[in-house]
């Protein structure tokens, strides 16, 4: 997901009520999950399966859920997040194995932190070099008061809040593994929301992690880097996985999903491409199309 500003901001700023997205929170699915470092005031650490912890963002309306893959030699963040607050140090309280960083894909809500971290491996896509340039606009309309849910950490300063840039350290491909040592991370390239978006697989274990490509809330594919094509095409090859997954581990609201959804979620996108599912207009061009429990945001001159 990837926010823009809405003239809901104002209305909100002004009676200082809580956004509507905020009032069902918390998600009822959390209560089943183990949490851990309940002292952060930001960030809520839930372990969702042994040495893998999902670090959750509930007071920023993306609810952006970046996971910490712990192996006996070295750690993977997956995703660092909104930068709002400080995911550094949430990473070293889980972890003292050194910690190489990949991204979902660099939308500004997944890589807020990269900038913290020395090792971080990247997609050979123009887009992602762009992005690794930082920005403040996409920044900036995340933190808009109809975005945030409770306070912002102590300290944080709106008006220079934006994405920092970051280097990348490796560039990787499809197929790419890394070894962590007891357990080894293999890199799917699926295009589709972005130009880089990446599943990360643990076959091993049958972890699935799916970035933006695939989580239980409406999944948006309407920004100018989507491709349509290549989304149908990358959750096709996902769902060809579901027989070897058990947990399917997504980066938004809520950090684990049964793998079948994955086989679901293809005849769903694949019929509301196809004109069919119930239509909601949504802001500024876009439209909510729903079918089967599955909702997607998209251009509304989507084909
Ligand atoms: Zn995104």
């Amino acid at each position: 997901m990837l926010a823009l500003a809405s003239c809901a901001a104002t209305a909100a700023a002004q009676t200082k009520e809580k956004p509507e997205w905020c009032k069902p929170l918390p998600r009822p699915e959390y209560k089943a999950l183990e949490r851990v470092l309940p002292d952060d005031p930001w960030f809520e650490v839930y372990k969702v399966a042994p040495s893998v912890f999902a670090i959750y963002e509930p007071h920023q309306a993306e609810e952006t859920i970046s996971y910490l893959i712990v192996g006996h030699k070295q750690a993977v963040l997956f995703d660092t997040g909104m930068g709002i607050s400080d995911i550094h140090r949430v990473v070293t309280r889980l972890t003292s194995r050194p910690v190489v960083v990949l991204n979902s894909h660099t939308h500004d809500d997944h890589v807020g932190g990269n900038w913290q971290f020395p090792f971080i491996f990247g997609m050979d896509t123009d887009f992602t070099r762009k992005n690794a340039k930082g920005s403040r606009a996409d920044a900036q309309a995340e933190i808009t008061p109809d975005q945030i849910c409770g306070d912002l950490p102590k300290g944080f300063n709106s008006s220079t809040y934006v994405t920092k840039p970051w280097k990348i350290s490796l560039t990787i491909h499809d197929g790419f593994r890394v070894n962590l040592g007891g357990r080894t991370l293999e890199v799917i390239a699926t295009p589709g929301h972005t130009p880089d978006a990446i599943c990360l697989l643990d076959r091993e274990n049958g972890l699935l992690f799916t970035g933006d490509t695939y989580y239980p809330a409406p999944i948006w594919l309407y920004r100018p880097e989507t491709n349509l094509d290549q989304y149908v095409t990358s959750v096709k090859k996902i769902a060809a996985l579901a027989p070897e997954v058990k947990l399917v581990l997504g980066a938004h609201n809520i950090p684990v999903a049964e793998p079948a959804v994955l086989p679901r979620l293809v005849e769903a996108i694949q019929a509301v491409r196809a004109g069919q599912g119930e239509v909601k207009p949504a802001e500024a061009g876009k439209e909510l199309r729903s079918l089967n429990g599955f909702t997607f945001l998209l251009a509304a001159s989507h084909q």
